[in-house]
Order: structure tokens, then sequence, then C-alpha cells
């Protein structure tokens, strides 16, 4: 008798003996994890599909109102506790909080960011403003090693755990962001690699995902500054990018530009799309995945023909 490779269980879900298709398995039932960001955008993305796929999830995000309203939706897996991630304090009490409520630790997905001003002299290396510069690497980069940190404290206790950093195309290549942006995003994937050395002799996996051109509020902002004829050549325009909810239409105007640029035909990137990267880096279908870059760009930076 042939020899039978032992499968994994989420394959053997699929051998239904009638051979129809049975339903795809949870992939992180029992699991505990904390998504910054989580209250909206990509980051609400995956705290519904982790939910989905079974794990306890902990919400930590600046948005009070958003991130207790979709807590309250998605029901009693889910909490939401007011973290802003480049302070300490408040990175150390999400890690608490998730212990404390749900007994455990696997996942951390440091999803939370900001782009920063988006006026041509802000975007100049020229001009730029070192206070600005100073809060995007606070909350992109430092928000990412604090996140690391106190994940990390947690999951040595049971030698296993997935940290997922969401970085950015503009972490891999330049001449796509602001300076600081594009810094902080490097950041995060030097952070990512460093990280996966040290902790890996404590089981613990640390894996970044570099999205393009997800029409969330983050990019549909910025692209309306871009468009803005009154704020364009501003420096000094004090810019709020956290006001506007994009319309139906402007997501769809920002999604026919980016499938413009992809190299797969048609693909149109939406934030379940990144949200299905974090899933595969948070479950065990990974397990030998460490200090890792996914890029999940629909083939866009392959072609280097991004700006047009
Ligand atoms: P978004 O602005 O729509 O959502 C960001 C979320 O992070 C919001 O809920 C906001 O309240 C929260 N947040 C902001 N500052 C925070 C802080 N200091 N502490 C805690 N929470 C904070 O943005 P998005 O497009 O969903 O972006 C999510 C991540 O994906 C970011 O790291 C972003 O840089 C990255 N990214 C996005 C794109 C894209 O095309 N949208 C592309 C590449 C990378």
């Amino acid at each position: 008798k042939a020899h039978q490779p032992s499968m994994p269980p989420s394959l053997h879900a699929w051998d239904s003996p009638n051979g129809a298709p049975t339903p795809m398995p949870k992939r992180l039932e029992g699991k505990v994890a904390i998504v910054t960001g989580g209250a909206r955008g990509i980051g609400e993305a995956i705290v519904r599909l982790f939910v989905k796929h079974g794990a306890k999830v902990v919400i930590a995000d600046i948005d009070d109102a958003a991130g207790e309203a979709l807590a309250a939706a998605l029901g009693p897996h889910v909490g939401f506790v007011r973290c802003d991630v480049s302070v300490e304090e408040d990175v150390e009490r999400a890690v608490e909080r998730a212990v404390a409520r749900y007994g455990r630790l696997d996942v951390l997905c440091n999803n939370a960011g900001v782009l920063g001003r988006q006026t041509r002299a802000a975007k100049s290396i020229l001009s730029f403003d070192a206070g600005e510069f100073d809060r995007v690497l606070r909350v992109n980069a430092l928000g990412a090693a604090l996140g690391m940190k106190h994940a990390a404290l947690a999951m040595t206790q049971r030698r296993a755990g997935s940290i997922i950093s969401v970085a950015s195309v503009a972490g891999v290549l330049g001449g796509l962001g602001p300076h600081a942006y594009t810094a902080s995003k490097h950041a995060i994937v030097g952070l990512t690699k460093n990280a996966a050395c040290e902790l890996g002799a404590h089981g613990i996996r640390v894996n970044c995902i570099s999205p393009f051109g997800v029409a969330t509020p983050m990019l549909i902002n910025a692209w309306r500054q871009g468009h803005d004829a009154s704020t364009a050549d501003d420096a000094d325009a004090d810019i709020d990018l956290d006001i506007a909810v994009p319309s139906d239409q402007e997501v769809e105007k920002m999604e026919e530009v980016v499938r413009g640029l992809a190299t797969l035909k048609g693909a149109t990137l939406r934030p379940r799309d990144i949200a299905e990267a974090a899933l595969f880096l948070a479950s065990d279908d990974s397990r030998y995945i460490s200090g890792h870059n996914l890029v999940v760009d629909g083939g866009v930076t392959t072609s280097r023909n991004l700006i047009g």
C-alpha cells in the first residue's frame, strides 16, 4: 500500500465523502488577537475576518466611538481598548487587557498608522517639518516596536505567537509617499527582520504585510488633498486627515486608478485582501514563515511603473 502522507486538518476538511465542498475550517479557533488601528479601514477588515475564523479580538485604537461601536456590533468575543500606539503605557495596558479578559495572547497585528501631511511642501526633503516627521515616526515605527515588545513579553510565557505589522510598498520602494512615511515603513520591514531573529528562539514568528492602494479613509483623504488646489501648495495648511468619510464615487475612482497600475489584470485591492494575508500569517498555516514581508499589491511593484 502506498504511503499516505499525513495531512494538516485544514486540508482534510475539503475531503468530504460525497465530494461536496465542506465549509472552510476556522483557522484561528481558540486564539486571542490584538488589532491596533482596528476601528476602521484595513484594521476593521482584519478584526472582522479574525472573528469569523474563531478568534477573540481586542481592538486597540484612538477612535473610541468607532472602536466601541465595532466591538459592540461583533459581540462578546470582541473588546475595545483606547490605545495610542505611540504611548508605551497604552500599549502595555492593551496587552494586559487582552490577557486579563481572554486569558492569553496569540496574535498581535500592528496595523495602526498615519500617512502625515500631504501638501507638496510638507512632502519635500527641502521643506518638511521636523515635528510632523517625528509624529509619523512615533506612531508608525515606534508604535510597531512597542507592540512587538509588549506582545512578545506576554507570548514568551507560552513560547508561541505571531506578530504581524502592516508596512507598505513605501517600505520597499522610494518615491511613494512623504519622507517620514517612507522612512517609517522601511523601519517596520527592518524591525520585522530583527525581531524575527531574536524571537524565533521563543517560538514567536514576526512578519509584515506591504499593501498598495487600498481605498480606505487614509488613502482617499490623501488623494483628495493631492487634487485640492487650495491645499496642494500650502505647506502650512492644517489638514485633518481623519475628518472625511470617503464617498462611494471616490472609492470607485481610487480603485480604478489602482486597477490601472496593477500588473494583475482587474486587480481591485480591498481591505479584505489585506486581511486575508494577515489571517494566513496569524494562523498555523504559516507556521514556518518568519521575518517575511508579504507584498499584497496586485503585482504593482513588479512593474516599477507606479506613477504613470
Ligand atoms: P485608516 O486611516 O483608514 O485607518 C487607520 C486606523 O488607525 C484608524 O482607525 C485610526 O483611528 C487608527 N490610528 C491612527 N493613529 C493611531 C494611533 N496613534 N494609535 C492607535 N490607532 C491609531 O488607514 P488604513 O488605510 O486602514 O491603514 C491601515 C494601515 O495600512 C496603516 O499602517 C497604513 O500605513 C497601511 N497601509 C495602507 C495602505 C492603503 O492603501 N490604504 C497602503 C499601504 C499601507
